[in-house]
């Protein structure tokens, strides 16, 4: 196949042999956020430009160099496929008026898109599954987020560990700047090109690199929990202190900073050594500024999104079985009576709520029971021209040793539906 008939590089198509381990964590994640009263919004794909860069912030990663962007040449307006899910949720919370009558807890779930170097658990389509609760200022719903989570690894069968660090208000974030931007020009000679970009317009950011040589420089950065505000310090305090209640343990982490501009206060990450470099499968904390920033009354906000791909991994790492999702049944039939009485069997079944896959493109018994065989299905049916004329089928277990039985349709239905 030619290079430009492949899939863009960094976008990945989820195949059957993956679809029951998705289809295990998606159906895992709308019990568990149903179980917190949270409701599903779903945003489009592609939003202006504007947006994410207002929400997300210029000087961060993901705008500078990650976002697909391009002009829409019907009308000449700058459109970007979406990085990432908070921003959407919040313009169309704004847009639509939904916090009219008090705070929402929401969830999204679908792909987001990313220009990055493609590597293990790092994608430029990936998937995201988010919540955001908005309109709620107080640390118990900081906690409730960490709760969920934490219970959610449980429901997965998964054990990341949790990091967690505050960023203050506007006023420490600019007090810590203004250390930062010290300590880094007082070291200058040891930035790296994004570093020395960002010294005056983002300074915060450089505790984020990734770069193993600035390591030794970030840790001797100035703490912005030294700067803290009596306000954030407080709601901090209440946050660990329902935490400890919960028996949650947790790490503080003073470097965590988080890669977007938006967030205050509480911040925390989910990491895992499992993964290698790729070790954060869940991120969140605190927005209070965002919905008033892109044009809402004020209201505050918190909310965390979770990397799908890299959760599989780990389900897959801990061996964590998504279960079966091949149809119940394989019908093999052979012969032109028998090919009749297998459509109307087949669509008998299917009524009483038995997955049926029909064989389809004719060949031998021997050769559609190999099919059968590899369908997964646990039962083959089998129908010739004796057990079309009788309007019967014979009933053939796959993946056990008990006997084969002639039965009628209702009969077969029945012991199916009991399995
Ligand atoms: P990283 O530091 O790994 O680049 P990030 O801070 O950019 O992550 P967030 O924007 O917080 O990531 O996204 C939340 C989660 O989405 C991440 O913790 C990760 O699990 C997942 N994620 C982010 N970018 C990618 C990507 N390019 N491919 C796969 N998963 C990703
Ligand atoms: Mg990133």
């Amino acid at each position: 196949m030619s290079n430009n008939l492949q899939s863009v590089r960094g976008m990945n198509d989820m195949l059957p042999q993956d679809a029951d381990t998705w289809r295990f964590f998606e159906d895992t994640v709308r019990g568990w956020l149903a179980a917190y009263g949270y409701r599903e919004i779903r945003t489009p794909i592609l939003e202006h430009t504007g947006l994410f860069k207002r929400a997300i912030g210029e000087v961060t990663d993901i705008v500078e160099k990650e976002m697909y962007t391009f002009v829409d040449e019907l009308n000449g307006e700058s459109l970007t496929l979406r990085p990432e899910g908070t921003a959407s949720c919040v313009r169309a919370v704004i847009q639509n008026n939904l916090l009219y009558d008090g705070g929402k807890r929401l969830w999204y779930m679908g792909p987001m898109f990313r220009h990055e170097r493609p590597q293990k658990g790092r994608y430029r389509q990936f998937h995201q599954v988010g919540v955001e609760a908005l309109g709620f200022a107080g640390p118990d719903i900081d906690a409730e987020h960490i709760l969920m989570s934490a219970d959610l690894w449980k429901r997965l069968g998964i054990s990341p560990m949790l990091e967690l660090n505050t960023l203050g208000d506007a006023e420490a974030r600019r007090r810590h700047r203004e250390r930062l931007i010290k300590h880094f020009e007082a070291n200058a000679e040891l930035l790296d090109e994004d570093a020395r970009r960002r010294l005056h317009s983002n300074p915060l950011r450089i505790l984020d690199t990734k770069n193993p040589a600035m390591q030794e420089l970030v840790e001797a950065a100035p703490k912005l929990m030294d700067d803290l505000d009596g306000e954030s310090l407080a709601h901090f305090e209440a946050v660990q202190k329902i935490l400890h209640e919960l028996g949650i343990e947790f790490r503080i982490n003073t470097r965590l900073v988080r890669g977007l501009d938006y967030y205050n206060r509480t911040v925390f990450e989910w990491v895992t050594d499992k993964l290698g470099a790729q070790g954060t499968v869940c991120a969140g904390g605190r927005f209070d500024g965002l919905v008033e920033q892109l044009g809402g009354k004020p209201a505050p906000a918190c909310g965390f999104a979770m990397g799908i791909e890299r959760l599989l991994t780990m389900l897959e790492i801990e061996g964590v079985n998504g279960g079966n999702h091949a149809p119940d049944v394989y019908l093999v039939h052979a012969g032109e009576a028998a090919a009749s009485w297998a459509w109307q069997v087949a669509r008998s079944l299917r009524e009483q709520g038995i997955d049926v896959a029909m064989h389809a493109g004719g060949g031998s018994f021997k050769s559609q029971m190999k099919k059968a065989d590899g369908s997964g299905a646990r039962y083959a049916v089998v129908i010739g021209d004796n057990e079309a004329a009788d309007k019967r089928l014979v009933l053939k277990p796959l993946r056990e040793a008990s006997e084969q039985a002639t039965l009628s349709i209702d009969e077969a239905a029945d012991i199916l539906r009991n399995k």
